[in-house]
């Protein structure tokens, strides 16, 4: 036990035992980063090796000696694997395996088989020791990726390579020892035993403490970009907030928290008023609960609504996103008035005539089977009228197309302004109009077109006199808009049959 005394080799466990434990801390660190894990188990292999060899020491067992001497390798070994692992490079396993193997083999040999100059098993254990760090020397010292951390990498390279050198030197001490026939019983008293101790430690320490600012230099390095990346992020989407189109605003409960200037633009309101106010005040109190739902439902789809500027109401599209777990949500309103408005006029020239302004045939189908089906199911009576122009194509010979196009203007007018909001009226064909009464009787429908045929006749149009024919059937149930519509026809023809300008009534 005196030999504990001796201050190197305590000097020299108790800095082991430091490295371990400081290794340990930067694990825990450093964590997720790849590698120091690994040396932290090697530093641990490596103590634990000591700690055997010092109980062999002790109790003179083989089998301590044996351990202690293999695991100290392990160790060494793991501790380079690690290096490979941080650089991001296939890491050797197959080392500590093989180091440790090759060590236990020669040490059970000297033990059981024949005893070997005990200055050839340090050279041994030296030579393996020594050519371990030189792959992991070598790839940090050629490593090109992270140019941050070339520094570093190379103290670490030369503080290894230096303990590879140490440690090597060793070997040959101990080789030309063992040639000499010199076997150190007392090992306090061998160079090749006490080398390491004055300055493989040392080395080795130094090693540790580059792999620590290597690892923590990464760490900088990652941070700083991470920085970077996140400044130029916000300040994308800073510049994007500022060329959308879109009003966009972070809400929280519901409230504005944040909100770009095209919202200031879109609602007349200057950012003070807008942050803190409630999202529903951007828009007609009718949408309140429509708002609150939406707001709910987060589902990231456009949603139509009545928004306000200045009091004045406008069409709005809203989409509202959930923006993190912590209920912040996100909303991007559009002013699409004259989408809107560009939709009504599509609308307008697709169902409209565009001489007449009435409904034109598809329109009319569309809309008037609709209502029939109502008819149907709330058991409403309903008529369908058809009106055609009496003489019409005198009038155009007589006084021009331009004449007759602006009595048929006229004409289409005078029906409309005569008509019901719920009632449909369609040019149908050159001079021929059409006309749906839902929730009139025949005798009502009847007195209705009465009325419009005498007003006619008693007005001019264009300075003509000019009378119309009707056809009129009442809706019978079962029967379809085709038959409804071929009644009437009928009735027309009789009314021009039966000398123009009147009703006739379908039977
Ligand atoms: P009836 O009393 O038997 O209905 O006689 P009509 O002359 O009105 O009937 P007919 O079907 O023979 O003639 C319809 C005329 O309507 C033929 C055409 O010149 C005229 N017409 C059709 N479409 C237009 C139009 O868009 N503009 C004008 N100006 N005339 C049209
Ligand atoms: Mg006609
Ligand atoms: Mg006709």
């Amino acid at each position: 036990m005196e030999t504990l005394y001796f201050s190197p080799l305590l000097l020299g466990i108790n800095l082991m035992l430091g490295c371990a434990i400081a290794s340990t801390a930067l694990w825990y660190f450093a964590r997720p980063y790849c590698g120091p894990g690994v040396w932290m188990s090697g530093a641990w292999t490596l103590n634990l090796g000591i700690w055997l060899f010092i109980g062999y020491m002790a109790s003179a067992s083989p089998w301590l000696n044996i351990a202690g001497n293999s695991l100290q390798l392990a160790g060494e070994a793991l501790l380079m694997v690690g290096v490979f692992r941080f650089l991001g490079l296939p890491p050797p396993w197959w080392t500590v395996p093989a180091s440790a193997g090759a060590m236990s083999l020669v040490m059970s040999w000297h033990w059981f088989v024949a005893p070997i100059n005990t200055e050839f098993v340090v050279t041994f254990y030296a030579l393996i020791g020594g050519l371990l760090p030189i792959q992991a020397c070598r790839a940090l010292w050629v490593a090109r990726e992270e140019p941050e951390l070339s520094g570093v990498r190379r103290f670490v390279a030369l503080a290894f390579a230096g303990f590879a050198l140490i440690t090597l030197l060793r070997a040959l001490l101990g080789l030309i020892d063992g040639l000499q026939g010199i076997e150190h019983v007392d090992v306090t008293r061998s160079v090749p035993y006490l080398l390491p101790y004055n300055f493989g430690i040392p080395l080795w320490v130094i090693g540790l403490v580059g792999l620590a600012l290597m690892t923590m230099r990464r760490i900088l390095a990652d941070s700083r970009r991470h920085a970077e990346q996140a400044e130029d992020s916000a300040e994308r989407f800073e510049r994007l907030m500022r060329i959308t189109q879109a009003g966009v605003v972070v809400l929280e409960r519901g409230r504005i928290v944040d909100a770009n200037p095209m919202l200031e633009t879109l609602f007349a309101r200057s950012r003070e008023h807008l942050l803190g106010a409630e999202l529903h005040s951007l828009f007609a109190p009718a949408e309140q609960i429509r708002v609150e739902e939406l707001l709910g439902r987060a589902d990231g789809q456009p949603h139509d609504l009545e928004a306000l500027r200045d009091a004045v109401p406008f069409a709005a599209e809203i989409s509202i996103a959930q923006l993190r777990e912590d209920g912040r949500q996100v909303a991007e309103i559009r002013d699409v008035s004259r989408r809107k408005a560009l939709e009504q006029q599509l609308l307008h020239l697709a169902t409209t005539d565009p001489l007449t302004e009435a409904l034109n045939r598809r329109a009319f189908e569309e809309r008037a089977s609709q209502a029939l089906q109502r008819s149907q199911r709330q058991n409403l009576p309903l008529c369908l009228a058809m009106l055609d122009l009496d003489h019409f194509k005198q009038v155009n010979d007589r006084h021009g197309h331009i004449t007759g196009d602006a009595v048929l203007r006229e004409f289409s007018l005078l029906c409309r302004q005569r008509a019901r909001a719920t009632d449909l009226f369609a040019r149908v064909g050159g001079e021929e109009f059409i006309l749906l009464l839902p929730d009139s009787d025949l005798e009502a429908a009847a007195q209705g077109l009465e009325r419009l045929r005498t007003n006619l006749a008693e007005r001019n149009l264009q300075g003509l006199r000019i009378s119309v024919s009707i056809g009129l059937a009442e809706w019978r149930p079962g029967e379809t808009l085709e038959q409804l519509q071929q009644r009437a026809d009928t009735a027309l023809y009789a009314a021009k049959v039966a000398g123009r300008d009147r009703l006739m009534r379908a039977t």
